[in-house]
């Protein structure tokens, strides 16, 4: 026999016939029209309440509202699994129960504008996890805080081969190597950043590639890999590099010293020539007149502050290692 449902225009339960209606939603002073399977009362012709439908309409209103103005369930859980941590490592990052991130995964709650925000900012700039991790002992336990640490950052630089990354595939370990390999007799951070820029910069004059497939931008004291910073301290934290604060009268700044020997073997046998040619060079030179020298290159010159520096500059470069060749 056909299950009844209760009626309140007919005070009584009826039977009833399921059909597609435009159901109104607002949140936020924004309104949605969802296209959903209702019941209808067979007598009265009037909507009767169906739980099993409601929470799908409801399901499926959250879900549309999430696509437009905030992020979708499944984005949540895709990015989660991407990086490799749990429900709760993330809720604790975001600052919410972890039930309350399981019903924003499952699409059965609508974060709140902040909560979205801070979401949003996690989700787009994934590698600022890793401060969480440094700085929030409180929060998560040492192997959580280690996890976070190691977790696989999806770096977004690494789908695009094009003129932003010198037609290379972007590579973390390569780039680890390059920091470890100018490292290896100490150095400083202005060093590092600009002996990756000619680096990556004059792979691409020489041989149309890039080396580390980084993005270089704009910034005030040179072109800049602004996640550089990062990738130090994952090193430092990692026990690969050693980290000295000097101070001097007027000065204060980082010293840093490999532990371990580069891996070269992940790099060709001209581009290990051209790391030699290009850490001599920034040894050579006091970090004030390192960042001079880039400041003259086209690359920087003809770039808007902040923006990505195309490497079709690269071929432009005043630098030039292979001279005399
Ligand atoms: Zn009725």
């Amino acid at each position: 026999m056909e299950k009844l449902y209760y009626c309140e225009f007919c005070q009584g339960r009826t039977e009833s016939f399921i059909t597609l209606k435009n159901v109104e939603f607002n949140h936020n002073h924004k309104a949605l029209s969802i296209l959903s399977e209702v019941r209808i009362c067979k007598d009265c012709k009037n909507q009767v309440y169906d739980r099993e439908l409601d929470q799908i309409t409801t399901e499926k209103a959250i879900n549309e509202y999430n696509t437009l103005y905030g992020i979708p369930g499944s984005e949540i859980i895709k990015f989660r699994n991407n990086l490799n941590i749990s429900q709760s490592t993330l809720s604790k990052i975001i600052g919410i129960a972890k039930k309350t991130l399981v019903s924003y995964e499952k699409n059965q709650a609508i974060p709140s504008n902040h909560y979205l925000q801070t979401l949003k900012v996690v989700m787009e700039k994934p590698e600022i996890i890793q401060l969480f991790a440094k700085n929030s002992d409180k929060i998560f336990t040492k192997k959580e805080a280690e996890k976070i640490f190691f977790c696989d950052i999806p770096d977004s630089f690494k789908v695009c081969e094009d003129e932003y990354h010198g037609y290379n595939d972007y590579s973390e370990e390569k780039i680890e190597q390059v920091i470890l390999y100018f490292a290896e007799h100490s150095t400083v951070m202005t060093k590092i950043n600009k002996g990756l820029f000619y680096l990556d910069f004059s792979a691409y004059k020489e041989f149309a590639r890039s080396i580390t497939g980084s993005s270089y931008q704009k910034f005030a004291y040179g072109p800049f890999i602004a996640s550089l910073y990062q990738k130090i301290e994952k090193l430092v934290f990692q026990k690969k590099i050693h980290v000295k604060s000097i101070s001097t009268e007027n000065l204060k700044y980082n010293e840093y010293t490999s532990l371990i020997k580069p891996n070269l073997s992940l790099f060709n046998e001209r581009e290990i020539i051209l790391l030699q040619k290009v850490r001599d060079y920034v040894t050579s030179l006091s970090a004030s007149a390192v960042s001079e020298d880039s400041h003259e290159e086209k690359a920087w010159l003809m770039t808007e502050d902040g923006a990505y520096i195309s490497y079709n500059y690269a071929l432009s470069l005043n630098k030039d290692f292979f001279e005399n060749e």
